[in-house]
């Protein structure tokens, strides 16, 4: 874990940095700043899993840095441990109110700021493991619910921002209860984690996004593509499925397991999610399953 970690040191005498530096750099990669808007500064543009703040600096104390950077998205997950000289009862506490994860004294026991660094970017691995596995579903191992909730709010306002069209596909599959009811709910969960395999490879551009909607559908989340090239990704993903060869002996469509498709392309306005746009592709999908199934229809709206 260690090497893929930054730690962002801030201290204007320069004797402080190279210390701290020579004590990290071995683990770490340690980036420097000499005061409080270069900290800001890099901490917002760096994103460092960790701070090492000194208190007392001219321009700006540590006390006002760590306000700032609380006070801003982009870096209030940050960790701060603040190094300082000032040593009394009521500073440390000030210190850990305004939101520091320790308080470590000067001058310093160098193995001590070193375990504790360490301690700290353990809880911070820990932290981003747990938060990856909420995002996951446990069954078919792709992105859950909440991601794809999360996602499609970030997309919806990066698109609607930037005027990009916005795809959203809902994939169901089809007949799935007879397949239960015919081989069995642990073959279905097979045939589940399969297909999700199978649509994770159309996942092809940052932004893209399969997930476990819930049941056996999943959702298609295609920032940045219009209907056209939808479309056809939509056509490519139930000729993918069908290809993967499922049997699926109860089916009255098929002999082998096949997804419906519903999707809608828009370019987003405002900030918020329009609930249309997910009613649209359902609406879609509905339309799908009712021409026959194993298809898939694609609109614009
Ligand atoms: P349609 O073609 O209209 O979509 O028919 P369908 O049978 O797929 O639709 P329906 O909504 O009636 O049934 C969905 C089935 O999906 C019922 C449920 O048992 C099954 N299912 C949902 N989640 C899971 C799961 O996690 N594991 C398994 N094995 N089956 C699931
Ligand atoms: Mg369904
Ligand atoms: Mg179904």
């Amino acid at each position: 874990m260690n090497v893929e970690h930054t730690v962002l040191v801030v201290d204007d005498a320069k004797q402080n940095r190279d210390l701290l530096t020579e004590l990290l750099r071995h683990e770490y990669r340690v980036i420097l700043a000499k005061n409080g808007s270069q900290a800001l500064e890099r901490a917002q543009e760096l994103q460092p899993d960790l701070i090492l703040l000194d208190v007392m600096m001219p321009d700006m104390s540590g006390l006002q840095v760590i306000q700032q950077l609380k006070n801003d998205d982009r870096t209030r997950h940050i960790p701060v441990i603040f190094i300082s000289a000032l040593d009394s009862p009521g500073d440390e506490e000030r210190g850990l109110d305004l939101g520091a994860v320790d308080y470590i004294r000067k001058p310093f026991h160098p193995s001590i700021v070193r375990k504790r660094v360490r301690n700290h970017l353990l809880s911070v691995h820990h932290r981003r493991l747990l938060e990856q596995l909420a995002m996951i579903d446990s069954l078919t191992e792709i992105a859950n619910r909440r991601r794809y909730d999360e996602s499609l709010e970030n997309e919806w306002r990066r698109c609607a921002r930037l005027d990009l069209p916005m795809s959203l596909g809902i994939i169901d599959v089809d007949h799935f209860k007879a397949y239960n009811d015919h081989l069995g709910h642990a073959a279905g969960d097979q045939a589940l984690h399969r297909i999700a395999r199978a649509l994770q490879d159309f996942v092809r551009r940052p932004g893209d996004l399969v997930a476990r909607y819930g049941g056996e559908e999943f959702a298609l989340l295609l920032p940045g593509t219009d209907v056209a090239a939808a479309g056809s990704i939509g056509n490519d993903i139930q000729a993918c499925v069908a290809a993967l060869q499922l049997p699926h002996p109860a089916s009255p469509i098929s002999n082998v397991v096949t997804v419906s498709l519903g999707g809608i392309t828009t370019i987003p306005r405002g900030g918020q999610v329009d609930p249309a746009f997910f009613v649209a592709a359902d609406q879609a999908l509905y339309a799908a399953k009712a021409a026959g199934r194993n298809r898939c229809v694609w609109r614009s709206g």
